[in-house]
């Protein structure tokens, strides 16, 4: 075994020579060793003198490509639809994924999900949560400071890595990630006369939406489902894709348009808000407030999960509905005439 001050010599002695040397291909050279002198520096690893099995290049692109497409071809028909992996699209999914029996597709136009989530206000970095919310946490276990009426939990990104891998690891969920919604798919409502539903989106990757001014017949790809729940977040480049199409549409009257900040009306309104505002589609998170004209919040993420919580058991009780025949209720009636 080699002490550390001679493992240290050893280093510097080598860091020496490399910046005399004084070119890159000089400085990479001692790399080769440094793994064996530590290795024997180092306590033990379960690595210790390993070796990888060969493998082909082939096989490990197959591995890939299967599986993607096999999800893909399981996902072209589906029963919850999710457009948006921010922080009120992940509660649902992960209140979904309590329902094994119900096949969940999460689709999120970024490579990396959880939205604006990942940080508090102004890029600060703990997370203000509003209590009752904060029973979401207990949930999860995520530790939280008391502050009475709200809880804060030291890192944003410690509630969306935790909620991002309970939703990962349900087998009734897939993310597509950097796939963006680009247009929903709209058919007869069969229990209103005249009436439309949603049934499902239009997608394609991120990258091919965002150049379509620049290729031309670059077709999208499908997914049919049996109820979406839009969760895009604030007007943007993307945002708020779900509630602007519908008014193209006709299915909603307007897009109202996010209210001023007011902390204390917005999180209520948001959560009363969250339903299906045209039928096959149920409207959860910020992109409430672009169709309500609810207030904004700031950096408050209360009404963010119970929105996703409640999207989620709309959800269910629609497809609940659907599975029992009984479409042609009051509600879907209500719901044609918004
Ligand atoms: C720094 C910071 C400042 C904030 N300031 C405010 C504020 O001033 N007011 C306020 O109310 N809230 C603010 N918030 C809070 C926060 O933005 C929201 O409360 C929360 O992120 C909204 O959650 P959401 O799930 O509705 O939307 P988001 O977190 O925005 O998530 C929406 C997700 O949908 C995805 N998406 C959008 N369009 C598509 C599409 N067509 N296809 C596929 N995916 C799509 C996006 O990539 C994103 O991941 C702030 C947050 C941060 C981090």
């Amino acid at each position: 075994m080699i002490a550390i001050s001679s493992l240290n010599s050893i280093t510097n002695a080598k860091v020496v020579l490399n910046k005399a040397a004084g070119s890159r291909a000089s400085i990479a050279r001692p790399s080769r060793v440094m793994p064996k002198v530590q290795a024997q520096a180092f306590h033990a690893t379960p690595y210790d003198g390993f070796t990888f099995e060969p493998i082909r290049e082939a096989e490990i692109s197959r591995a890939m490509t299967s599986r993607y497409f096999k999800d893909l071809d399981q996902h072209a028909e589906t029963d919850v639809l999710i457009v948006g992996g921010g922080s009120a699209g992940l509660a649902a999914a992960y209140e979904l994924s309590k329902h094994p029996d119900v096949q969940v597709t999460l689709i999120e136009q970024n490579v990396a999900p959880g939205g604006g989530a990942w940080l508090g206000g102004q890029l600060f970095s703990a997370m203000c949560i509003r209590k009752p919310a904060h029973k979401f946490l207990d949930e999860l276990e995520i530790p939280y400071e008391d502050e009475g009426a709200f809880v804060v939990v030291r890192h944003a990104a410690l509630v969306t890595s935790t909620l991002l891998s309970k939703v990962l690891a349900a087998p009734n969920v897939k993310l597509f990630n950097a796939t963006a919604v680009e247009d929903l798919i709209v058919k007869p409502d069969e229990t209103v006369p005249g009436g439309k539903r949603v049934a499902g989106a239009v997608t394609n990757w991120t990258l091919v939406a965002l150049n379509h001014s620049t290729q031309s017949c670059m077709d999208p790809n499908v997914i049919e489902s049996k109820v979406m729940i839009s969760s895009t977040g604030h007007d943007g480049p993307m945002g708020a894709s779900g509630v602007k199409r519908l008014a193209r549409l006709g299915m909603i009257d307007s897009v109202k348009g996010m209210g001023a900040l007011n902390m204390n009306e917005a999180e209520g309104s948001i959560v009363q808000n969250t339903k299906m505002v045209a039928p096959g589609i149920i409207m959860a998170g910020m992109e409430v407030s672009e169709w309500s004209g609810s207030n904004r919040m700031g950096p408050t993420f209360g009404a963010m999960f119970i929105s996703g919580f409640i999207a989620a058991h709309l959800a269910l009780n629609d497809l609940e509905t659907q599975k029992n025949g009984n479409k042609n209720t009051d509600e879907a009636k209500e719901m044609a005439q918004v």
